[in-house]
């Protein structure tokens, strides 16, 4: 017997949308069967016509910075935006942290800081280091879901990148591991520091330009096909590289990548003198680069969607001089994934099936949580997030949940109002309610 049903007309299963109700017993979906079929004696959440029952996001690139940085967000912050942006399963990433994910001891530090203090599921990735080789296998075994490296410098000094010569060491161990390498591709030789107008944006785009992408993608599928390794390209910007990713992945390369809301929302002809709350690495390009990452998309070079939730304190973003050169570079937008990606879809002409594969189940399958989060299937997670994509809001950033109101979206309106979050058939979300800070558990077991 179930003791929840979730039903309504609009239910977002793998490959169709309609009337069903989703049975769940404790924290598992039990059934997915016709609309009227009701069990008795249990809770019946209705869903009308309005709203669509989807699977949880899951979120595969999330910088939650604790320990150590936890004044710039921490576990709490972020899963609270997490869970108010229909968000149930992140994973967080390597760096930003101190110590950095980047040692089997600094991984337990991590889950110590973790664990009890999570509205939602969180995972880990480790990262990949000049000279911690030896510490890859004893991660892995402990439970990170694979590892970052970075091939220019990180912006922290206890996370250095890696050169070429590091990834010969690194990618065989990773190989036999059969883990997956992810990696910041931007090169630094085609990178400049400097730039005569500093708080133009344009200055700050033409130092990092779609070279820097262009010759790393090309640097990992010659060391992913050399050393057989599963590669996984973050962020991607340049979309000069989809027809380059393309043929590799026709030639059986083993390489995917993934893209933000920002790269497919904002153009840089839009972004004002000085406003740095848009700067990120990779930056956001033009209006034509944007119109090209949709089509990698719909190809399916470009796998999934996810955040680089990237927050930082306030002033470092330099928002007083607007020098986009020496600020922070990061998007804080956990909690407005959903929403900009929709907005964005629909006016494309991309349906919610899309949505749900380039928002839940792709990215689950990235971290093989595939038989278990990202879709409304028997045996899964009852992870599930109800809400109207027609509805529209305005974004006051002073509402959003992470630590700092700070956000590049302030003052958009945007389609598609997330109205309930379940994480494992508990509410943890309802209408501006939070469930507590304990619901969440870590995803350290190998599935
Ligand atoms: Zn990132």
């Amino acid at each position: 017997m179930p003791d929840l049903i979730i039903r309504g007309p609009n239910v977002v299963l793998p490959d169709a949308i309609g009337p069903r109700a989703v049975h769940i017993e404790d924290g598992k979906i039990v059934a997915v069967i016709d609309y009227d079929q009701i069990a008795s004696d249990c809770e019946v959440i209705e869903v009308d016509e309005n709203s669509v029952v989807m699977p949880g996001l899951v979120d595969t690139h999330v910088h939650v910075n604790s320990p150590g940085r936890t004044e710039w967000e921490g576990f709490q912050t972020a899963t609270r935006a997490a869970a108010a942006g229909g968000v149930t399963t992140l994973i967080d990433m390597p760096l930003n942290s101190i110590p950095p994910t980047t040692t089997l001891a600094g991984f337990n530090t991590k889950l110590e800081t973790a664990r009890n203090n999570c509205f939602i599921d969180v995972g880990f990735w480790g990262g990949v280091v000049p000279g911690n080789t030896s510490e890859l296998a004893r991660m892995f075994d402990a439970g990170v879901v694979g590892f970052k490296c970075f091939l220019v410098p990180s912006g922290v000094d206890e996370f250095p990148h890696v050169s070429e010569e590091h990834l010969r060491e690194a990618m065989p161990e990773l190989t036999r591991l059969g883990a997956l390498l992810i990696v910041h591709a931007e090169l630094p030789g085609p990178i400049t520091s400097e730039g005569v107008h500093p708080e133009s944006y344009e200055t700050f785009l033409a130092s990092r330009p779609r070279a820097a992408e262009n010759e790393a993608i090309e640097l990992m599928i010659r060391l992913s096909r050399e050393f057989d390794t599963r590669v996984h390209i973050v962020h991607l910007s340049s979309a000069d590289a989809v027809p380059v990713l393309r043929r590799a992945q026709a030639e059986g390369v083993k390489i995917s990548a993934e893209t933000c809301p920002h790269y497919l929302h904002f153009a840089a002809e839009e972004i004002a003198a000085g406003a740095t709350e848009f700067k990120c690495c990779p930056p956001i390009r033009e209006r034509e680069n944007r119109e090209a990452l949709w089509e990698g998309l719909a190809g399916g070079v470009i796998d999934f969607i996810v955040s680089d939730h990237s927050p930082c304190p306030g002033e470092m973003k330099l928002r007083e001089s607007g020098d986009f050169m020496k600020a922070w570079g990061g998007i804080a937008s956990l909690q407005l994934r959903l929403p900009v990606v929709w907005t964005e879809a629909r006016r494309r002409g991309f349906s919610l099936l899309d949505l749900a594969r380039w928002l839940c189940a792709n990215p689950a399958a990235q971290v093989s949580l595939q038989t278990q989060k990202g879709s409304i299937a028997v045996g899964h997670d009852a992870d599930i997030v109800i809400w109207n994509p027609n509805a529209e809001f305005l974004v006051d950033a002073n509402t959003l949940q992470h630590r700092h109101k700070i956000s590049p979206y302030n003052g958009e309106t945007l389609h598609g109002v997330v109205q309930k979050t379940f994480l494992r058939g508990k509410k943890i979300y309802d209408e501006a309610h939070f469930g507590d800070a304990k619901n969440g558990r870590l995803l350290i077991e190998r599935q």
